[in-house]
């Protein structure tokens, strides 16, 4: 059957259609193609229902219909209104899928925003255009409960806000990760990344800012990981810079040297200073850099480091000292300070942690200066006697000597001391009599020296001996009594023709004179010469030298 079109019911948005009480379609519009269709296929008994409904009453008979179709359901809203003096009613069904999709999507899109607000660390908010929070998601922010933020500034919380423009509350421009320190409740500042647009009311006059809506993202972890990160980083550079400039010195004193000066720059502290434990309950300072005034209690506290593990600050006179143990194999080798004024900033941990680095890597350096001093003394002394050896006496110990008196404008002797005889002890009472000889010359000599004066074995049976601080004629003394105290080695003797005894010949040194230290050595070889010849058992003292004698040679 061709339904026939009814003017009227045209101007209806949605089907329109004029039915019979049986349910027939009398009139339709052109927007009820498929609400006819659906009809005739029998899938809307709802509305036949309805429309049996509304015949029966007599009054308008409304509600909604579902409608199965592949593409899923149709709601349709149908209103049935019975036609004045006719058998007809008018049906009115409109579309409300789209209607209904739409609000779903919103409650979704609503529910799930409601949800990450409620889930997420992060604090949402929105101001006024004063910049006091009208909103803020639910779990609060920068430790206050949500409703205690309510109607307060943003801007108190903000640990410097004037170095922001705007600040996000007052922003009318978005902003995207504003990184700002907060304060917190309980006076613990937080770093957040905030993130804001500004919101505008529309009326009648135009577009006005009405507030602001924004985001804080708690970021206070990551930066203090970064920060210490960063200070970790610091740390190993500057022991980096440390430890290189300690294996760049090859001299070991200087290696100590060059880690207290390195240290107290690179901490920026007033000073450092490195000791070194030479013996159990022995320690010297081996280096120091800076201010080292008022610090004479540090040496005391040095002794009882190695027991301690922790590296605490003490205060010595004007200074906050850090002192740590250095240590080679668990013994304890050293320690090494830094100071700064004790009415200054307290010490960080940074200095706490690098300063028992440095002392890890000192250990290692201590100990080299202990060998290496060990390796010094070995090859300055003669193995058997103890005594300096003829090298470092030589090379070492009399121009060291000389030209301090050159300073100091004192004279002091050489004494060469010679065996007379010696061979004979050997030849006759064997080698071992021949080194009690030696031996016991060694003693007598250490027993005649005093102190600052140097014995040395230069090979043999020969002796030296630098007397320093006595003129000539305080030498001759000390000569004579010298020869009169070697009288009872005439026990080693070989025989009685050969008696055992010493040969001195002397050179006295006058830093006036400027002599040189060979010419010295000479002078004294000379006054041996000349004894030996005059028939052993004495002394000669060499004439003086000549003032001026070397100048020019
Ligand atoms: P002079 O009176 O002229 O000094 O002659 P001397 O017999 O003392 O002999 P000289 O000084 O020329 O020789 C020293 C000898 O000392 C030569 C060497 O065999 C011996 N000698 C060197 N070193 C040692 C040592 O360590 N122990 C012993 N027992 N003898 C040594
Ligand atoms: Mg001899």
């Amino acid at each position: 059957m061709a339904i026939e079109t009814l003017p009227r019911l045209d101007s209806y948005p949605g089907a329109a259609l004029s039915m019979s009480a049986t349910g027939d379609v009398l009139v339709a519009n052109a927007r009820a193609e498929g609400v006819v269709l659906l009809l005739a296929s029998g899938s809307l008994l709802e509305v036949a229902e309805l429309v049996k409904e509304a015949a029966n009453s007599s009054t308008i008979a409304a509600g909604t219909v579902s409608v199965p179709t592949d593409n899923g359901d149709i709601l349709l809203e149908v209103t049935v209104l019975p036609e004045d003096g006719a058998d007809s009613l008018i049906v009115l069904a409109r579309d409300l899928t789209m209607e209904r999709n739409l609000r779903s999507a919103l409650v979704e899109s609503r529910q799930r925003y409601k949800d990450l607000v409620e889930v997420s660390s992060d604090f949402y908010w929105e101001t006024d255009p004063q910049g006091k929070f009208v909103f803020v998601s639910p779990r609060g922010g920068l430790g206050h409960a949500s409703e205690d933020l309510i109607d307060r500034d943003g801007s108190e919380f903000v640990v410097d806000p004037e170095a922001f423009s705007p600040l996000p509350f007052v922003s009318e421009r978005p902003l995207e990760d504003v990184e700002m320190w907060f304060m917190g409740k309980d006076e613990e500042t937080a770093c957040m990344l905030v993130s804001c647009v500004p919101l505008f009311r529309e009326d009648e006059n135009g577009r006005e800012w009405s507030g602001t809506r924004g985001v804080c993202r708690d970021v206070t972890e990551e930066r203090r990981s970064e920060a210490a990160l960063s200070r970790a980083r610091h740390r190993e550079q500057l022991l980096g810079y440390i430890v290189s400039s300690v294996r760049d010195e090859l001299d070991p004193q200087n290696m100590l040297t060059a880690a207290a000066t390195t240290t107290a720059r690179a901490l920026g502290v007033a000073g450092c200073r490195i000791y070194r434990q030479t013996e159990p309950d022995k320690v010297l300072i081996a280096a120091e850099y800076g201010n080292t005034e008022e610090l004479e209690e540090l040496d005391e506290s040095i002794r009882d480091l190695g027991l301690q593990s922790e590296v605490k600050p003490v205060e010595i006179g004007p200074w906050s000292t850090l002192a740590v143990a250095t240590h080679y194999r668990q013994e304890m080798n050293g320690a090494i300070t830094i100071w700064r004024s004790a009415k200054g900033d307290p010490w960080e941990d940074d200095h706490l942690i690098l300063i028992a680095d440095i002392a890890d890597q000192l250990g290692i350096a201590n100990e080299q200066v202990t060998n290496h001093e060990r390796i010094v003394a070995l090859s300055r002394t003669d193995s058997m006697t103890g005594l300096l050896n003829r090298r470092a006496f030589f090379e070492e110990e009399l121009p060291r000597r000389a030209s301090r008196l050159e300073r100091s404008r004192e004279s002091a002797a050489l004494f060469y001391v010679d065996m007379d005889n010696f061979k004979l002890v050997n030849d006759t009472h064997g080698h071992q009599t021949g080194d009690d000889a030696i031996m016991f010359l060694r003693d007598m000599l250490i027993d005649f020296s005093r102190p600052g004066d140097v014995i040395a074995r230069l090979g043999g049976d020969e002796f030296a001996m630098w007397l320093d601080g006595i003129s000539s004629e305080v030498a001759e003394v000390r000569a004579t009594s010298l020869i009169k105290q070697s009288q009872p080695m005439l026990q080693f003797s070989g025989d009685d023709d050969h008696p055992l005894g010493i040969s001195v010949g002397i050179a006295v040194y006058e830093p006036d004179t400027h002599e040189s230290i060979d010419d010295l050595l000479a002078r004294a070889d000379a006054a041996m010469y000349a004894i030996k010849n005059a028939g052993k058992g004495g002394f000669h003292m060499a004439p003086p030298a000549v003032e001026g004698s070397s100048e020019g040679s």
